[in-house]
C-alpha cells in the first residue's frame, strides 16, 4: 500500500518531539513528556531532554524543592512500570528508561551543588574558568607549615581559617547564583564572563574541599579527634 500524504504525516508526527508516540497528540504540559494525557502510554526517553522542564521547571540555580518533590512523586506513580506490565514491549521498557532517568534527575536536581554543576554545564558547556583556582596564599603557606610541624593546637587553628575561607566561598557562589538567576528570570542568557567566574569559584571550591579531607587524614594520622 503506498503512504498518502495523511500516513506520512501520521508517522513524522509519532517521531516529533512533543507528540504522543502512540496516539499523536500534543504533550500537555510537564507530565505529558513522560505520559500522554490522552492514551496513557509513557513516551520514549529522547536524547537532551532538560532536567528541569522534566518537572516543568524553569532553568533556575534557586529552586522550590517541596514542588520538585512534589512532582517527582505525581510522574512516579503514573510511570510505574507495574502500570505496563500486562502491556509489555514498548510501553513497559519506555516507563522504565523514563524512571530511571526521573530518578536520576530528582537526584541532581534536589542537590545543590549537583544542580548547579547540571545547570552550568547546560548554560556554559565549553566555557573554562577565567583563572586556575588559587587557594588564598596564607591558607596554603599555613597548610605546609602544618605539614612540617604538625600539632593539635596549629591543626585547630588551621581547620578555623579553612571553615571561615569555605563560608566566605559558599558565600561568593550564592551570591553568583543569584546574580544568574536573576538575568534567566529576564529571558536572557547570562554572558561568558559570568559563566567562567562561577566556574572558577566552584574549582576553588573543589580545592577547599580536597583540603578539608587532607587535613581529616593528617588528624587521624596524629591521632586527634
Ligand atoms: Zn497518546
Amino acid at each position: 500500500m503506498q503512504k498518502g500524504p495523511v500516513a506520512a504525516d501520521r508517522a513524522s508526527q509519532l517521531n516529533t518531539p512533543g507528540t504522543c508516540v502512540a496516539c499523536g497528540l500534543a504533550a500537555q504540559g510537564y507530565v505529558g513528556v513522560h505520559v500522554c494525557h490522552a492514551c496513557g502510554v509513557p513516551q520514549p526517553l529522547r536524547p537532551g531532554e532538560d532536567l528541569f522542564a522534566s518537572f516543568g521547571l524553569e532553568q533556575r540555580f534557586a529552586i522550590d524543592s517541596g514542588l520538585l518533590e512534589r512532582r517527582f512523586y505525581e510522574i512516579s506513580r503514573l510511570l510505574h512500570p507495574d502500570r505496563f506490565a500486562a502491556i509489555g514491549g514498548d510501553a513497559r521498557r519506555n516507563s522504565t528508561e523514563r524512571m530511571t532517568f526521573l530518578n536520576d534527575g530528582y537526584r541532581i536536581l534536589k542537590n545543590a551543588e549537583k544542580r548547579r554543576e547540571w545547570l552550568l554545564n547546560q548554560l556554559a558547556p565549553a566555557a573554562s574558568p577565567s583563572s586556575a583556582p588559587r587557594p588564598p596564599q596564607d591558607l596554603a603557606s599555613a597548610w605546609f607549615d602544618l605539614q612540617d610541624d604538625a600539632n593539635e593546637a596549629a591543626l585547630k587553628d588551621f581547620e578555623t581559617r579553612l571553615q571561615i575561607t569555605q563560608n566566605q566561598a559558599h558565600e561568593r557562589i550564592r551570591t553568583l547564583e543569584r546574580e544568574l538567576d536573576a538575568l534567566l528570570e529576564t529571558g536572557s542568557k547570562p554572558g561568558p564572563e559570568l559563566l567562567a567566574k562561577m566556574k572558577a569559584e566552584l574549582l576553588s571550591g573543589s580545592y577547599l574541599s580536597s583540603l578539608e579531607r587532607d587535613v581529616e587524614r593528617l588528624k587521624k594520622r596524629l591521632f586527634i579527634t
